[in-house]
């Protein structure tokens, strides 16, 4: 699929590649035993090694080797079996260590790939060129002291893994979508949380422009992008301001960018020629890294079902349309959601799997919405949401009913069952008491009955809501009707 710029000079291509910092999930850190708890004081959680003392040495975690390890399986790459660290050298007041150790030489994992659907609903394969495994700095805080700049160490010697990708994308929409699937995948494999907000998931994004058919142009890289929204933006006013420059004779020149939220723009931060020279070499106090591939086998074992799996089984199993597992396998927690509460149900019949899933994605998605929470936090749990959903299904109340139901749920933490007997909310399901119901009704309305015998059907729907109303939402709908079109004959 060609995914071409056209403007008033002609066609334009765009290519872009990601370079995605994700914070590895552990309690402690990449070469120290220094707690990695966020949000808690500044230079809490700090130790010798963090402070970079003289005459400390690091210690290898390896926990977060296999948290890189269980990555890269997971995104389908070729674990090294032989890795090693070096020192990238430069000067900066919250990396007290003078260097930050990285993999530069050779990384723990090398290519991969993670398939995202297009727009026209094909996949495309975005490859990736490797995963390194590296320490974050710590950070400098410029805003409380009119004159000073204060350093906090917690996030320094953090463990990371940097992924960065070949230059295989061609939309800011392709780029935006492989990055929510790279984050749903980390989350289903519990190594990073992927929390943008929090800095634990940021991106460095390099975008360059060219001609169909010619070689990729001078590409600008804009650093910690740090929300899937912004991704976008930043692309989108990167391809404008780089085919501007080409189409006005210029050059785009190779260099770091910022990109401001606030205005939507991007902005010069370092040009190619300040690039650093970072004097890579390997560390000395740290040996190769050595994996027997008895280990890198029992992650593999530990790697569970990741998205794209859990969507072919969800309409495999249990007949959802694709567009309905896609959005309940886009994140774990949807997805442990959904299955917790389908278990609950006892059911097998796909009907309640269908209709499960519309409460989920619709009326409870909203009512998360309403109250700014998410499906972690959510008052209602799966177990109860099942509970509900076969109230509807073996017709005790109405979907309608339903709806309320579910608001109280969430406010008074009750079960639906509850709160239907507490309410009087059961439904009518007594075709006696509906007829006598609808009697009435037509009675009170002979003039509308005679209109209808005259042939304006639309009143059916009048009847229905008047049934409705009498009975305060509660006759059962399917048996309204039909003993509604049944007096209407006579
Ligand atoms: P560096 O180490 O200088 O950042 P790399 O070659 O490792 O350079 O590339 C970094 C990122 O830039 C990768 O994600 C890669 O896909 C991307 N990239 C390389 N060439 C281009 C280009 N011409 N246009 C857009 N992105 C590119
Ligand atoms: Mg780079």
């Amino acid at each position: 699929m060609d995914n071409f710029i056209e403007t008033s000079s002609g066609l334009w291509e765009v290519v872009i590649g990601l370079e995605v910092h994700a914070q590895v999930i552990s309690e402690s850190k990449l070469f120290s035993s220094a707690s990695t708890k966020f949000g808690v004081p500044p230079n809490e959680n700090v130790s010798f090694v963090d402070a970079a003392l003289p005459g400390v040495l690091p210690v290898l975690n390896s926990f977060c080797i296999d948290q890189a390890i269980k990555t890269g399986l997971g995104l389908n790459g070729n674990i090294n079996k032989v890795s090693s660290f070096d020192r990238k050298n430069y000067f900066y007041a919250d990396l007290p260590q003078g260097y930050q150790i990285s993999q530069f030489f050779h990384p723990i994992v090398t290519g991969g790939y993670i398939e995202v659907e297009q727009a026209d609903g094909t996949l495309k394969k975005v490859n990736i060129e490797r995963i390194h495994v590296e320490q974050d700095a710590g950070k400098s805080i410029h805003d409380q002291s009119p004159t000073k700049t204060y350093i906090d160490l917690n996030r320094s010697g953090i463990a990371l893994m940097e992924i960065v990708t070949k230059p295989d994308m061609r939309t800011a929409e392709e780029a935006a979508t492989f990055l929510r699937k790279l984050r749903s995948i980390l989350r289903y494999l519990k190594t990073c949380d992927g929390n943008m907000d929090e800095g634990s998931m940021r991106a460095d994004v390099n975008v360059s422009v060219h001609r169909p058919n010619t070689p990729f142009g001078t590409r600008a890289e804009i650093k910690n992008v740090n929300s899937i929204k912004f991704l976008a933006t930043a692309i989108n006013f990167e391809i404008e301001r780089q085919i501007e420059i080409l189409e006005n004779g210029g050059e785009v020149e190779q260099e770091t960018r910022l990109f401001d939220s606030s205005t939507g723009k991007t902005r010069t931060m370092r040009s190619k020629e300040d690039a650093q020279d970072y004097r890579y070499f390997p560390d000395p106090d740290l040996p190769p890294l050595v994996l027997e591939q008895s280990r890198i086998d029992a992650i593999r074992e530990t790697i569970p079902e990741l998205s794209d799996a859990k969507s072919n089984r969800l309409q495999k199993d249990y007949e959802l349309p694709k567009y309905d597992a896609d959005l309940i396998a886009s994140e774990i927690e949807i997805a442990d959601f959904y299955e917790k509460a389908l278990s609950s149900t006892k059911s097998n019949d796909k009907t309640v799997a269908k209709m499960l899933s519309n409460w989920i994605l619709g009326e409870l998605f909203a009512l998360l919405n309403k109250n700014s929470a998410d499906i972690t936090s959510s008052r209602i749990s799966p177990e109860a949401l099942a509970e509900l959903i076969m109230l509807i299904k073996t017709n005790v109340i109405s979907g309608k009913i339903a709806k309320d139901v579910l608001e109280l749920m969430w406010e008074e933490q009750k079960s639906p069952t509850v709160i239907v007997d507490e309410k009087g909310w059961k439904q009518i399901t007594s075709t006696d008491e509906i007829e006598k119901t609808l009697r009435e009704i037509l009675a009170e309305n002979a003039d509308k009955v005679a209109e209808y015998k005259s042939g304006k059907d639309k009143l059916f729907g009048f009847f229905v809501g008047q049934g409705m109303k009498k009975t305060q939402g509660k006759a059962n709908p399917q048996l309204l009707n039909d003993v509604l079109k049944k007096l209407l004959a006579e």
